[in-house]
C-alpha cells in the first residue's frame, strides 16, 4: 500500500466569525453504538453523577448556596474555596447526560439545585458561596480573608466564575433552558464591569474563567466576553497592576512569549486551551504560535505515554524538561482532561491529526485510569509504577471514593458524557472521523444531508468500517486520521519510540478495491462523489509494540513500556506472583495477545515468558494501563527494564 503524503489543504480560510474553522460535530448529534464507551457513560450516568450529587449534599457544598442566598442559617461548610466548583462541573455532566438520555426527576433536581445557585447571586451578579457567607472566615489558611477581589491569587473567585460559565453553558445547550445561563451571564457582565483596562487589572490565580469566558461568547454572540477572556489572557506576566504570582500560576511572563510548560499543570492546561481559542477564534498568531512551541515543548520533554502531563506531587506542577519519574509521578486527572480539551482545539485550529494522537493516547490511559470501572472511587494522581507501600493518591494505595479537594472526580463526571464530542469534525464540505469508535452521526455536506456510519472494535482491533450515505449522490471529502501509533510513533515527536518494526501495512478500501492512502496533515483524504452505500474500509494493524524513551529520560533508562494500538499495558502483581517490579522483558520476547470478555469489564491481555532479576523464565500477563488498580493494591509497572542486571555490567 502506497502512502502518499501533501501539505496542502482545502478550505484554510475563516469562514464563520463565531468559531473556530473546524468545527466539531457535537456529541448531541453522535449516536454511540459501541461497547466500551456506552458503558462508561452509563456508568457515569447512573452512578457517578448521583454519587456526586450526594458527596455535595453531604459535605454541604450545596448548603452552602442556601447559606449565601439566606435561605439557610450557618457558617460556610467544606476545606476549599472552590467547592462550589464541584456542584458547577457535577451540573455540567449532568447536563450532557439529560441531552443524550432525559430524565425528568434529574432534570428537576437539577433546577432546584440552580435555583440555590441564583438565590446565592447577589444583587449586581456576584457570586462566590464562601465570601458572600463570611468574607473574613476563608475556608483554608493558605486563602486571605478580605473583601471581594482580594488576593485573587488564592482566593479563586475568577476560578469559581470559570467553572459556572462552563456549566451553564452546557446546560442551555443541553436543555435549552436560559435559568443558569442567566445566572452566569449576569456574573460575566459584572466580571466585565470590575476587570479590564481602566479598572481592575488583577488575573485569575488559577485559570479557567478565560474558556468559560469564550463559551459566553459562542452562547450569546457578545464580543465582551471575548474580549475579557482575552485581557485576563494578554494581562498575565504584566507587572503593571497587579503582583505577579510567578511560574507557579503561569504568570512569570506574557504568555505569548512563554514557550515552556511550566507550574501548576491544570491551570497550565486550562490556560492554553484558552490561548487555542483566542488563536482560532480571533485568528491571533501570536496566540497561535505560542501555542504551538509550548505543546512542542510537552509532547517532546514533558508527556508521559499515557498522555498524563504534571510529574510534580510538590505543588501539582510539571517538572523539569525530561524529569518523568514512574513512581512518584502525579499525572493529576483533571489535567489529563484538560489536555484533552487543549489537544482538540489543537486540532480545530490546524486540521492536524498529531493532536488527536495526543489527545487519543490521553483518553484511553492517563485519563480513563482515573475512574474505577464501577464508576465510584478516583485516582487524583495517576502514578506508572507501584511499589504497594508508596501512598501515591492521598494517603492511599488504590481509587479513593473522593477526597477534600475533589476536582478529580467532578472532572471525570463532566468529561466522560461530553466524549463523543471528539470523533467527528467537519470544515466547508469535509468530514472529518478523528477517533475510531462505533458511532452513527448525520453532517451535512454540500448541503446534503449525509449519513455516516462507524463499525469497529477499537481499541481491541484496528479493523475499521465506514458507512457513507449522502441522501443524493454529492461530492466532498472524507478525512479519515491514520494515527501516528500505526505509522510507526507512540506519540508525537522524538519522547518515545517503537523499539521493533511492524511488518504489518494499512489497508484502505473503498467499496472493497484497495486504494492509495493520500494523506494530508495525518489523514486519508478521499475525495470523490459519493452515493448511497458506499463503504470504506481501513484495517490498522495492532501488533504489541515495545516503546522505549528518549536517553534523557532518566528513570525510563535501559526500560521498555508495551503497547497496543492506542492502549498503554501494565503489568500488576495480582497477575504476575505479586512482584513485578523486577521482571525483565528482553528485546525478543515475543508475545500473545489475547482478549478476555470477563476481566475488568472486557480487556485484550497481553502475556509472554520473560525473566526475573536473576535470568530465570518467568510468565508476564499485562493489562491495559487504565484498568489496574481494581483487584487489590500491590506492584505495578509500566517500565520493565530490558536487560537483567547481571547482563548490564556484562
Ligand atoms: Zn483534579
Amino acid at each position: 500500500m502506497v502512502i502518499i503524503s501533501t501539505s496542502c489543504s482545502a478550505g484554510e480560510h475563516k469562514e464563520s466569525q463565531e468559531g473556530y474553522s473546524i468545527t466539531a460535530v457535537p456529541f448531541t448529534d453522535v449516536t454511540l453504538t459501541d461497547d466500551f464507551w456506552t458503558k462508561r457513560i452509563e456508568t457515569n450516568r447512573t452512578v457517578t453523577i448521583p454519587f456526586g450529587f450526594k458527596k455535595c449534599e453531604e459535605e454541604g457544598r450545596i448548603r452552602n448556596f442556601a447559606r449565601a442566598g439566606g435561605l439557610l442559617d450557618g457558617k460556610y461548610e467544606g476545606k476549599m474555596p472552590f467547592d462550589d466548583t464541584d456542584v458547577y462541573k457535577i451540573i455540567e455532566g449532568a447536563s450532557y447526560s439529560l441531552a443524550i438520555h432525559p430524565d425528568k426527576e434529574l432534570d428537576k433536581y437539577v433546577d432546584g439545585i440552580i435555583e440555590k445557585i441564583a438565590a446565592a447571586q447577589e444583587e449586581d451578579g456576584y457570586l462566590c458561596t464562601w465570601k458572600t457567607i463570611n468574607p473574613d472566615k476563608t475556608p483554608a489558611n493558605w486563602v486571605e480573608p478580605g473583601p471581594r477581589w482580594h488576593n485573587l491569587g488564592a482566593s479563586h473567585e475568577l476560578y469559581n466564575a470559570g467553572h459556572l460559565y462552563e456549566a451553564a453553558y452546557a446546560h442551555y445547550k443541553a436543555t435549552g433552558k436560559t435559568n443558569f445561563l442567566n445566572v452566569a451571564l449576569k456574573n460575566a457582565d459584572l466580571i466585565c464591569e470590575t476587570f479590564g483596562p481602566g479598572k481592575k487589572l488583577d488575573v485569575p490565580g488559577h485559570q479557567i474563567i478565560e474558556t468559560g469566558l469564550v463559551k459566553l461568547y459562542l452562547a450569546t454572540g457578545k464580543e465582551k466576553y471575548l474580549d475579557m477572556a482575552k485581557f485576563f489572557l494578554d494581562q498575565r506576566g504584566n507587572a503593571k497592576g497587579h503582583k505577579l504570582y510567578g511560574s507557579y500560576s503561569q504568570d512569570h511572563k506574557p504568555v505569548v512569549e512563554q514557550d515552556e510548560a511550566v507550574g501548576h499543570a491544570v491551570r497550565a492546561v486550562y490556560m492554553y486551551a484558552a490561548m487555542t481559542d483566542i488563536a482560532g477564534i480571533m485568528n491571533d498568531s501570536s496566540y497561535r504560535r505560542a501555542v504551538e512551541k509550548i505543546w512542542e515543548n510537552v509532547v517532546s520533554k514533558k508527556l508521559y505515554i499515557t498522555g498524563g502531563i504534571g510529574a510534580r506531587h510538590d505543588r501539582e506542577s510539571f517538572g523539569d524538561n525530561y524529569e518523568l519519574p514512574n513512581l512518584t509521578a502525579y499525572n493529576e486527572t483533571c489535567a489529563a482532561i484538560g489536555n484533552i480539551y487543549w489537544n482538540h482545539r489543537m486540532f480545530l485550529l490546524t486540521g492536524d491529526a498529531k493532536y488527536i494522537d495526543v489527545l487519543e493516547r490521553t483518553l484511553y490511559n492517563g485519563t480513563i485510569s482515573g475512574v474505577s470501572l464501577d464508576g465510584d472511587s478516583f485516582f487524583y494522581p495517576n502514578c506508572l509504577e507501584s511499589d504497594g507501600k508508596y501512598k501515591f493518591n492521598m494517603g492511599s494505595l488504590t481509587r479513593q471514593p473522593w477526597f477534600d479537594c475533589s476536582c478529580c472526580p467532578t472532572n471525570v463526571i463532566r468529561f466522560i458524557p461530553s466524549m463523543p464530542n471528539y470523533i467527528y469534525a467537519t470544515r466547508n464540505d469535509s468530514l472529518y472521523v478523528n477517533l475510531f469508535i462505533s458511532s452513527k452521526t448525520k453532517v451535512e455536506m454540500n448541503k446534503t444531508k449525509v449519513e455516516i456510519s462507524q463499525q469497529t472494535n477499537c481499541p481491541w482491533d484496528g479493523k475499521v468500517t465506514i458507512k457513507v450515505n449522502p441522501q443524493t449522490s454529492q461530492t466532498f471529502a472524507v478525512n479519515i486520521r491514520i494515527p501516528g501509533w500505526a505509522l510507526g510513533r507512540p506519540v508525537p515527536g522524538d519522547l518515545y519510540r517503537y523499539l521493533n518494526e511492524n511488518p504489518e501495512q494499512i489497508t484502505l478500501k473503498l467499496n472493497n478495491e484497495p486504494i492509495d492512502i493520500h494523506t494530508n496533515k495525518g489523514f486519508a483524504v478521499i475525495e470523490r462523489k459519493w452515493s448511497k452505500g458506499d463503504v470504506i474500509e481501513l484495517n490498522l494493524p495492532m501488533p504489541i509494540r515495545r516503546v522505549t524513551a528518549h536517553e534523557k529520560v532518566k528513570a525510563d533508562i535501559n526500560k521498555v513500556a508495551l503497547v497496543r494500538g492506542p492502549v498503554v499495558y501494565c503489568a500488576e502483581g495480582i497477575d504476575n506472583d505479586k512482584e513485578v517490579l523486577d521482571m525483565v522483558i528482553p528485546d525478543d520476547t515475543e508475545f500473545q495477545a489475547e482478549y478476555q470478555a470477563n476481566l475488568l469489564g472486557g480487556v485484550t491481555v497481553i502475556t509472554g515468558n520473560v525473566l526475573d532479576k536473576s535470568g530465570k523464565i518467568r510468565k508476564l500477563t499485562a493489562i491495559p494501563y487504565y484498568a489496574w488498580s481494581h483487584r487489590g493494591p500491590g506492584e505495578m509497572a509500566v517500565w520493565m527494564p530490558r536487560k537483567t542486571a547481571s547482563a548490564e555490567t556484562k
